[in-house]
């Protein structure tokens, strides 16, 4: 038996009473359904089943709560509810905030939809109307800012206007004549919803009364989705949030950067290109310092010209890069193996002189294979991590006794 819907006629209706007709354990209707939760079909309802875009309501019938509502195709209505609903007469609700969310976002959606494809020539191909997320699919060339900024202000003095918003029944031949926006294929009386002097539209959702209670209208970005262009859109109490939202993140980062909300784009565009300066002087003083550095080490060490040998090195809080430069600058001289790492990343460098006689990227290897990691490399040059930074000094002390084993099994000491 069909499920007289409420909804169509009076959305703003939030409680109701019906018949129960059924109630059953969900797991009895649907295979491999919850069997926490019943299915109940009433006579009548006021609650909105997912369907056309638009999400389910929740609410209560009796003492139960209305977890789901879902449109099955004998047109009934089904509601699943968390506990049994005995037969006769029930009394339901509706989550009120919720459902008035739903109605700004759906006739949102047709005034934006009308106004792009009849002020602009942006037919839309499908929208969605998501929890988090609403957004409209365009097809044609991409919208420009101006594009957007143009479409929100039309639709926004729609909502200012204040135009009514009516619903229609009628055969999809008399709608075609009416101007619909999208015809429709259909037998029998269809549903419309008409914004004055802006949109028809055959559609089974529930929607508020007058283009004032949308509120405001708010796109937020136009992104490529395959072949069409994605536009984020907000409406009513949500855009309110999302606005109030971004002045307290523009407050906060303005608050960092020490300037005023409205001097933060430059303040901002001053600061990147101060740090790309800055790290364009930081990649030219690497090497410098790392040859210093380096140099330093040695006279520390008293380097012997032409004798092997192994330096361990653990590195504290070392840039990446500037690891591959002091490495590089220790085994400038000849007969030399580096073996350095950073403690806090467990990042290891095994560097040598070609002239040493040893294979790098074999000995990283070797080291890895014992303590876990990944990396690679050439002969005279490899590069890796330690899956665990801690393990750093035991592969370093590893290492350079495989260097040693092998030097004195080549016989080059
Ligand atoms: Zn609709």
């Amino acid at each position: 038996m069909t499920t007289r819907r409420l909804y169509y006629d009076d959305s703003f209706q939030d409680n109701f009473t019906a018949q129960v007709l059924s109630c059953q354990p969900m797991a009895d209707l649907v295979a491999g359904q919850d069997s926490t939760c019943w299915g109940v079909l009433l006579d009548q309802t006021h609650l909105y089943p997912t369907s056309g875009g638009q999400p389910n309501d929740l609410g209560k019938l009796g003492d139960a709560n209305v977890l789901d509502v879902r449109d099955l195709e004998n047109d009934e209505v089904l509601h699943v509810v968390d506990r049994p609903v005995a037969p006769g007469k029930v009394d339901g609700c509706i989550h009120w905030p919720r459902r008035f969310d739903h109605m700004q976002q759906h006739t949102g959606q047709h005034l934006l939809s009308a106004v792009f494809q009849e002020r602009f020539g942006l037919p839309p191909v499908s929208f969605h109307l998501g929890e988090s997320v609403r957004t409209i699919d365009l097809r044609g060339p991409q919208p420009t800012p101006l594009v957007l900024e143009g479409v929100a202000r039309a639709a926004n003095a729609i909502v200012f206007e204040d135009r009514e918003v009516i619903v229609r029944y009628g055969t999809a031949e008399q709608f075609a004549r009416m101007g619909v926006r999208k015809q429709v294929e259909r037998a029998g009386t269809l549903r419309a919803i008409e914004i004055g002097g802006i949109d028809l539209q055959p559609c089974g959702g529930t929607h508020v009364r007058r283009t004032g209670q949308i509120g405001t209208v708010l796109l937020r970005g136009c992104s490529k989705m395959r072949q069409d262009w994605r536009v984020e859109f907000l409406c009513g109490h949500r855009a309110e949030v999302a606005a109030r939202r971004d002045a307290d993140l523009i407050a906060r980062v303005a608050e960092q950067m020490k300037c005023a909300a409205s001097d933060l784009g430059a303040s901002v565009e001053r600061l990147v290109a101060e740090r790309e300066a800055a790290a364009k002087k930081l990649k030219t003083m690497l090497p410098k310092l790392a040859e210093a550095e380096a140099a330093a080490f040695w006279r520390s060490q008293g380097l012997v010209e032409g004798t092997l040998r192994t330096v361990v090195q653990i590195l504290e809080g070392a840039l990446p890069e500037y690891l591959q430069v002091y490495a590089t600058a220790l085994v400038a001289s000849e007969k030399v193996v580096a073996l350095v790492a950073v403690r806090e990343s467990g990042a290891i460098l095994f560097a040598q002189h070609p002239g040493s006689g040893c294979d790098m990227n074999a000995l990283l290897r070797a080291v890895l294979d014992q303590f876990g990691g990944k990396g690679g490399g050439s002969r005279d040059f490899a590069r890796g991590a330690l899956s665990d930074p801690g393990k750093i000094a035991d592969a370093l002390a590893f290492g350079r006794a495989l260097v040693e084993q092998e030097l004195v099994r080549s016989g080059t000491v």
